[in-house]
């Protein structure tokens, strides 16, 4: 009967979404585990200058290797974080960490070299965001010059006091910012006049497009026009061939990332990639 089949179709989506939620609560259980035990690893993708081809820094990105050699989908894990509030701690070792590794850097023959860390916007609402900024520079010694925040679009237009008075702060301090997947979020721009940043990352996906068709040719022109008048920087996110790099130097983007020069590696390798490319 009707009854008895509405129950039955309940007990369907139930049981499927009873599934999801089991898998994410035992990925979470196993992210509180992987902190405990320092199973969580840092590694940085080169910055390279378009102009020099000089590496200016990397970006430091979350990696949770597993025994077999493959990594757990970092924004997988960080959505997870997020939710659950992890985030505050462990985004708060991400800090601790590349700060350690890019002083390292610094110290053995590449004194310029600078390191980009992505912050959650719960890091920045958490109130505890300074103190854990500084007490990472002062642990290091690095430099708040040599870091760099990378923000998303959705922090900056919550334009809330709070917000503001943090990105002053922190911009005080000589920290610089980098809006991430620019292009991607909200087309209100206004929020770039009262926030500033020093640098528009233009989205992977807008740059990937280029090998196939030049459909965002306009689009990624405009951007870097549209952060010329506002004085910041561009860097392209996911340059993965030479025909991209040359069209992005040509429209005057300034800075890249992207498997072209290399994916994100360990410290030691950065290192030595930083050695190689000298
Ligand atoms: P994102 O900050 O936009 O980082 C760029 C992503 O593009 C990275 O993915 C990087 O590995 C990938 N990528 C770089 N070059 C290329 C390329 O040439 N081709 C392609 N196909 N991909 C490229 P990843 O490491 O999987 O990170 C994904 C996202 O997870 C990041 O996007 C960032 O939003 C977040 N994330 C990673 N680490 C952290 C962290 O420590 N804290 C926070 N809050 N978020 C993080
Ligand atoms: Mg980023
Ligand atoms: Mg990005
Ligand atoms: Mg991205």
């Amino acid at each position: 009967n009707a009854k008895e089949q509405g129950r039955n179709t309940w007990c369907f989506y139930n049981d499927a979404m009873d599934q999801a939620n089991t898998d994410k609560f035992n990925l979470l259980q196993r992210i509180r585990a992987a902190m405990k035990s320092q199973s969580f690893a840092l590694y940085y993708q080169p910055k390279v200058c378009l102009r020099s081809q000089q590496i200016l820094g990397a970006e430091a990105l979350l990696r949770w290797p597993q025994d077999d050699g493959s990594f757990i989908n970092p924004a997988e894990v960080i959505e997870l974080a997020e939710r659950s509030g992890l985030i505050l701690e462990l985004g708060a070792w991400v800090l601790q960490q590349a700060c350690i590794d890019c002083q390292q850097w610094r110290q053995q023959g590449f004194p310029d070299v600078r390191v980009a860390v992505n912050l959650s916007p719960l890091q920045f609402r958490d109130g505890k965001l300074q103190q854990t900024l500084l007490a990472a520079l002062a642990n290091s010694g690095l430099p708040a010059t040599a870091l760099e925040l990378e923000l998303t679009e959705s922090l900056l237009i919550d334009d809330t006091q709070l917000v503001q008075n943090q990105l002053q702060r922190l911009g005080a301090l000589g920290i610089t910012f980098a809006i991430d997947d620019f292009g991607t979020g909200y087309s209100n721009l206004g929020y770039l006049r009262q926030f500033n940043a020093s640098s528009l990352k233009v989205d992977k996906s807008f740059i990937s497009s280029l090998s196939v068709s030049l459909r965002d040719e306009p689009l990624i022109k405009a951007i870097i026009q549209l952060a010329k008048g506002l004085e910041l920087s561009t860097v392209a996110e996911g340059v993965e061939d030479d025909a991209t790099m040359q069209r992005l130097q040509q429209w005057g983007c300034d800075a890249a990332q992207g498997y072209l020069w290399s994916k994100a590696l360990p410290a030691p390798d950065f290192l030595q990639y930083l050695q190689q490319q000298r």
